[in-house]
């Protein structure tokens, strides 16, 4: 897998606005912020996407949903609601090669995406 921009994120050599962090995954505020609430969750374990996951990545996919529970919590935004989108390959809109989960709240969302 080719070095990304997030892998760097991950190793503190560009900086991050860090909102949670544990043993297996790191949520920071994404640069371009598409509602008030935008966090981006990424794993420690390096995975692609989703569609290049395996059997032996389920503990670190599990884990990322778990912090993007917990981003929501921190950020006050897990009673009013919120929205976790995992963008897969060159038709889903993954620009960044690195699996990443966005937290979308603070406003309602629209239904479906374009
Ligand atoms: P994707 O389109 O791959 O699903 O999402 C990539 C996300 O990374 C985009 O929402 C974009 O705004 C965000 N992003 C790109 N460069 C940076 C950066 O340098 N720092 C942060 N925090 N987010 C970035």
């Amino acid at each position: 897998m080719k070095e990304t921009l997030f892998d760097a994120i991950l190793r503190g050599e560009i900086p991050c606005k860090k909102v949670y962090e544990d043993d297996a995954t790191l949520a920071f505020h994404d640069i371009a912020p598409q509602a008030p609430v935008h966090v981006l969750v990424i794993p420690k374990t390096r995975i692609q996407n989703v569609g290049e996951a395996d059997d032996s990545h389920g503990e670190a996919l599990g884990r990322v949903l778990l912090a993007a529970r917990n981003v929501a919590q921190l950020l006050g935004i897990q009673k009013t609601g919120f929205r976790i989108v995992l963008n897969n390959g060159k038709d889903g809109g993954q620009t960044v090669d690195y699996l990443h989960a966005h937290v979308l709240g603070g406003r309602a969302l629209d239904w479906p995406p374009g």
